[in-house]
């Protein structure tokens, strides 16, 4: 018997024994003891499943990871420090020196930035293509040394939505998985594994954690994708890992287990960038809620969108529940349920006009964040692209009246009449 997603979301992943606590314990001890060197020896040899040290495996983690895996309809999950980190392991655990990775262009700043910059300084190479392009033009971005498709369900900033099953055929007909970033629409209203994606990558410091109280990001591989059929492709999977007395992970661990195997042993032994089993917790609490917020978080946005949509002051709107947006069709057939609580859009009088208004704000605080209970606004131009002019804010498709505004949980009558007194004062 399948569980629907908001039972998995209350109580998957932890099953306590008679007299266990009913919450999720936090295990807060970095090491585990054992009776014999012997005994613990067969943990390092991946012949025994267990805990030795909290830099690898703790159990508040595993429970956690154990859920999320669930809620994506994954076979396995790690959970990492952040966002950036997932992300970073999700690639790295397949693409090293040497090879090139396919992704859209609508992405995260940050994760442009890690793969642009950083991870090309590492020696791989990333070829960033329109999440619109024509199948050929996909086509055409693959080299013989290409390892993965990495691209975001909805990206931030950008609110594209991305068509999953387009990019999923062009990964698999040259046999690389897809890897896509779920944060914007969490499991709860996509499940990119069921349209064909391989790896899911998560910022749970958004809606999973949902109070902007702990950073993290989760790694869940969908099981499925066959890198023995692509083992020349994929040799750190596919051949013996000497740093690890000479396993095979695809062999040893099989496609449920060897993505996420090999990035815990190889990636978190030697970067070390796990999350603390407190943040765990704290995650814990705000996936058991995630069903019910994600619905308020669209309802919310969608009443926000209309209201903005109509203003006169207001110069465009860009939400996927809008009936005129780009990507109105894709998240209708991707996500029927919602999209996420983030709009952006322009203030007619540009850049003064839109950080007159935001200061005006009395409910919607500015911060850098998204995906909070509370309502917040941010304004790129002024903070997060402060440094580029007019003209390269344009190429950015971040123009100077843009407004990201991540709507909160808060009633939206008070939303709206909160937007609507800062738009009257300018
Ligand atoms: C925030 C974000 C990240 C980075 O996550 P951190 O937890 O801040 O490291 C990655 N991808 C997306 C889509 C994000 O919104």
């Amino acid at each position: 018997m399948r569980d629907h997603i908001e039972t998995i979301c209350v109580q998957g992943g932890y099953r306590p024994e008679s007299g266990g606590p009913r919450q999720v314990p936090i295990v807060q001890s970095t090491t585990f003891k054992y009776d014999s060197s012997e005994e613990m020896g067969r943990l390092f040899d991946l012949e025994a499943e267990g805990y030795f040290y909290s830099r690898l495996q703790n159990p508040t983690c595993d429970h956690v990871a154990r859920k999320i895996a669930r809620l994506e309809g994954g076979s396995a999950a790690m959970l990492t420090s952040s966002g950036q980190a997932a992300n970073f392991y999700a690639v790295f655990n397949i693409a090293s020196c040497g090879d090139h990775v396919v992704a859209s262009s609508s992405i995260y700043g940050g994760t442009y930035n890690l793969f642009a910059v950083t991870m090309r300084r590492m020696g791989v190479e990333f070829t960033f293509v329109s999440p619109d392009c024509t199948e050929a033009e996909l086509d055409a971005a693959f080299r013989p040394n290409t390892k993965a498709v990495f691209g975001e369900t909805i990206a931030n900033p950008a609110l594209t939505v991305l068509d999953i099953e387009k990019f999923a055929a062009a990964a698999h007909r040259h046999g690389v998985p897809l890897v896509v970033d779920n944060t914007f629409a969490t499991p709860v209203n996509c499940r990119p594994i069921a349209w064909g994606a391989d790896i899911v990558t998560h910022s749970t410091t958004k809606y999973m954690d949902g109070h902007a109280a702990a950073l993290g990001g989760c790694v869940v591989d969908g099981g499925r994708f066959d890198w023995m059929a692509h083992a020349d492709k994929f040799p750190g999977l596919t051949t013996p890992d000497e740093s690890y007395h000479g396993v095979t992970y695809a062999e040893k661990f099989g496609r449920e287990g060897a993505f996420i195997t090999k990035a815990t042993a190889q990636l978190m032994r030697d970067f070390g960038s796990m999350m603390s089993p407190q943040s765990a917790f704290i995650l814990n609490l705000g996936l058991e809620s995630l069903h019910v917020r994600m619905a308020r978080h669209c309802e919310n946005a969608q009443a926000v969108a209309e209201y903005l949509q109509q203003h006169p002051k207001i110069t465009w709107v860009r939400y996927s529940g809008l009936a005129g947006d780009p990507y109105h069709t894709l998240a209708e057939k991707y996500l029927p349920h919602g999209s996420c609580g983030v709009i952006s859009f322009g203030v007619k009088g540009g850049r003064t006009a839109a950080e007159a208004f935001m200061a005006r704000l009395r409910l919607g605080t500015i911060a850098t964040h998204v995906a909070d209970a509370r309502t917040c606004c941010l304004h790129p131009a002024s903070t997060t692209h402060r440094q580029m002019n007019d003209a390269e804010l344009e190429a950015a498709d971040v123009s100077a009246d843009l407004v990201r505004l991540s709507v909160g949980l808060e009633n939206k009558e008070d939303l709206i009449a909160d937007l609507d007194q800062a738009l009257a004062s300018l």
